[in-house]
């Protein structure tokens, strides 16, 4: 039954902006929920899913509130994401899924610390592995953070789940006539300097040949299939 599902384990990127919600601050209750359950839904079919949380609902480095050096805010921002990590853990035991988080800053009275092997074990598990604080260091971001630890895991997909159904030829906010890729190579992304994620994100998904779907996490199901491999959602890159 299993061998029918298109990818065995998965990365799901979820924005610190998509859980806010509509409030445009902190954690939506009804965002985390439909994200919780779409998830619970997706592992229940078999697939081994591991989540990477931003933290720009609370916080972000870029921002660099109250005049604080770039380092510092950074520190902040990943603090932040920890928040959103636990958050999402608690959402999704509440719907008897077994879960880890694992920080990438040791902070062992909440969390793991990040250890690829056992959040590998985890996963074969069975468990949904949230990995928390980024990737330890400043000046990086959680799109990275969950590049890395998809081709650290070996995944087999990533999925960046938006507030838009995909990538656009120009920015659907002004621009009503803007057309939506289907498909896109990895190639046409860095050299047209199309907006998905950083380049270091996208270099690494490129180089570790993990292609990347680009989704709109807004509307109900499309993480479920998105996960479970309907090619109708959004933009796939690779
Ligand atoms: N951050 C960092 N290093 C990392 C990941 C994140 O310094 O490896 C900081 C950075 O300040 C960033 C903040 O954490 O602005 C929150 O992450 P991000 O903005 O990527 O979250 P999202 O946009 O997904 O909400």
């Amino acid at each position: 039954y299993e061998a029918k599902l298109k990818y065995s384990r998965v990365m799901l990127k979820v924005s610190g902006e998509a859980l806010e919600g509509a409030q445009g601050f902190g954690i939506d209750p009804a965002v985390l929920q439909t994200i919780a359950s779409e998830v619970a839904a997706a592992a229940s079919e078999g697939v081994q899913i591991a989540i990477v949380v931003g933290g720009g609902n609370f916080f972000r480095g870029v921002d660099r509130w109250a005049g604080l050096d770039r380092a510092t805010a950074d520190y902040v921002g990943m603090l932040a994401t920890v928040m959103n990590a636990i958050c999402l853990q608690s959402a999704l035991e509440a719907l008897g899924v077994q879960t880890r988080v694992q920080t990438a800053i040791e902070m062992q009275e909440i969390a793991e610390p990040y250890i690829r092997r056992r959040a590998i074990r985890h996963l074969e598990h069975g468990r949904v592995v949230i990995f928390g604080a980024g990737t330890g260091n400043p000046f990086f971001t959680t799109d990275t953070a969950a590049a890395l630890r998809a081709a650290e895991i070996n995944a087999d997909a990533f999925f960046k789940a938006t507030k838009v159904d995909g990538v656009y030829d120009s920015d659907p906010a002004t621009n009503p006539a803007a057309v939506l890729h289907r498909r896109l190579s990895f190639r046409d992304v860095l050299e047209r300097e199309l907006h998905v994620m950083d380049e270091t994100a996208i270099t690494l998904c490129k180089e570790n040949d993990i292609p990347v779907v680009v989704f709109n996490l807004t509307k109900p199901g499309n993480v479920l299939r998105a996960i479970l491999g309907d090619q109708e959602v959004g933009t796939s890159i690779g």
